[in-house]
């Protein structure tokens, strides 16, 4: 009995590998006898409520049904500065005046670990601080982390180690950072198992370090694999051209799409399907490990080889 969770963030339309992972999100908790809950990560200056009221009827559509109140993270701005406070006061945090073309090329030196912010604010002296403050510019917050990677397992890839390094908690701008909220607010969902798209497999040793320094508990970890166009590139939601209408619009239905979904998972189905009926033949162990490609009429799915 594992509760799951969907947090998709109303920045455009769901794309068919968005709403392929709400339904695996879905088939895991209520093949456990289990519920799933909605969450919107509506903190991206580009979330906008059309676009959640578009997300829902797509989900909806699909007959994924969610339990309990959903949350907004626009509402809980609060809580996040308070997580952060306490972090401060724990010494924690600290401020980092870095911008992105300065952490890139550091992180490009042969010796930086890939990805991994360097530490250059994490010891400055007092003189240097002060002079950064005096310059105006906004310093975002980072936690001061003591371990470099961790290694969580995840239900689909197995055992990932990821790198956790001094992320960002706070933009410069006040804005509290996804790797934050994410674990705040799955700790107060009380979310059990978290599915969602394997292009977050990477942040989830952070994920899994701040659930420590928390002490809320780690959920079990399943990264879904992507859905990609046919020319292999991901797809992205602000587009809006591969979602549920345009499935519709070439010519598939509801019901085939879902069936798609049950055959690049792994159930058998025929051509068309209800979400019940994956649910029926749904087997966690079966789901394949590589990402299915959107053809180019733009309603067919299959396998990548
Ligand atoms: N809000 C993210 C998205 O829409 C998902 C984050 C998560 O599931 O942790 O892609």
């Amino acid at each position: 009995m594992a509760i799951g969770r969907y947090a998709p963030s109303p920045t455009g339309t769901l794309h068919l590998g968005n709403l392929r992972t709400a339904v695996v999100a879905w088939l895991f908790a209520r093949s456990e006898g289990s519920e799933l809950r909605l969450r919107w990560e509506d903190l991206d200056t580009t979330a906008r409520p059309e676009h959640e009221t578009g997300q829902r009827r797509d989900l909806t559509r699909l007959g994924i049904g969610f339990a309990g109140d959903e949350m907004r993270q626009s509402d809980r701005l609060r809580i996040y500065q308070d997580v952060i406070d306490d972090l401060s006061r724990a010494g924690l945090t600290y401020p980092c005046w870095c911008s992105r073309r300065e952490i890139r090329e550091a992180t490009a030196a042969p010796h930086g670990l890939r990805g991994a912010y360097p530490g250059t604010c994490r010891s400055l002296a007092t003189t240097a601080v002060r002079a950064l403050r005096e310059s105006g510019r906004p310093p975002a917050l980072r936690l001061r982390a003591d371990q470099r990677e961790l290694t969580i397992v995840d239900r689909l890839h197995g055992p990932s180690t990821g790198v956790v390094d001094d992320f960002v908690l706070a933009r410069g701008d006040g804005t509290p950072a996804y790797n934050l909220v994410v674990v705040v607010d799955d700790a107060a969902q009380g979310i059990e198992e978290v599915v969602r798209g394997d292009d977050l497999l990477g942040s989830t040793a952070r994920h899994a370090y701040l659930q420590r320094v928390l002490g809320v508990p780690e959920p079990r970890w399943t990264h879904v694999p992507l859905v990609v166009d046919s020319t292999g590139a991901r797809l992205a939601k602000r587009d809006g051209s591969n979602g549920l209408d345009h499935w519709l619009a070439a010519g598939g239905s509801v019901a085939s799409l879902l069936a798609a979904f049950g055959r690049t998972l792994g159930i058998a189905v025929g051509p068309t399907a209800t979400i019940d009926d994956l649910l029926a033949g749904f087997d966690p162990d079966r789901i394949p490990r590589q990402p299915a490609a959107l053809g180019p009429t733009g309603a067919e799915l299959a396998l990548l080889p």
